[in-house]
């Protein structure tokens, strides 16, 4: 099976645009502070539509992972480890955290965010495990 990349879409390219120049921006209320993933119209605390794109420090912890021992896309070894990270600024991230050592990750484990370039387009946002 020939691996699914994201269509960047009017809300998401700001984010998708941000990933590509590894440098990832999310965005934050400008009325009450709270950080928003995935990219939204309103605040999703407090309603607002004053949104702005923020980078973000890249640092996170795992909220919660599983070990996908092998994977359905060609060209992609497993095990691929798939975490829920929670983001120093407070938003929640799915993604991959990329380690020799899959069965090593654990939940609260520290990671830092990295880049996978995986098109001429895309590139998706990955953590690795922080040392
Ligand atoms: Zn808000």
């Amino acid at each position: 099976m020939t691996r699914y990349l994201p269509e960047p879409t009017k809300i998401s390219k700001p984010f998708w645009d941000s990933c590509k120049a590894e440098a990832m921006e999310i965005q934050r209320c400008a009325d009450c502070g709270t950080y928003a993933y995935y990219p939204v119209y309103v605040c999703p605390e407090c309603a607002s539509r004053q949104l702005e794109w923020t980078r973000v420090s890249g640092r996170g912890t795992v909220y919660t992972y599983t070990v996908a021992a092998q994977s359905v896309f060609e060209g992609i070894d497993g095990p691929i480890v798939v975490a829920l990270i929670e983001l120093e600024e407070g938003a929640m991230m799915t993604s991959n955290i990329k380690t020799n050592d899959p069965h090593g990750v654990h939940i609260g484990m520290p990671v830092r965010l990295a880049y996978e370039p995986v098109s001429d387009d895309i590139t998706l946002p990955v953590f690795e495990v922080a040392s």
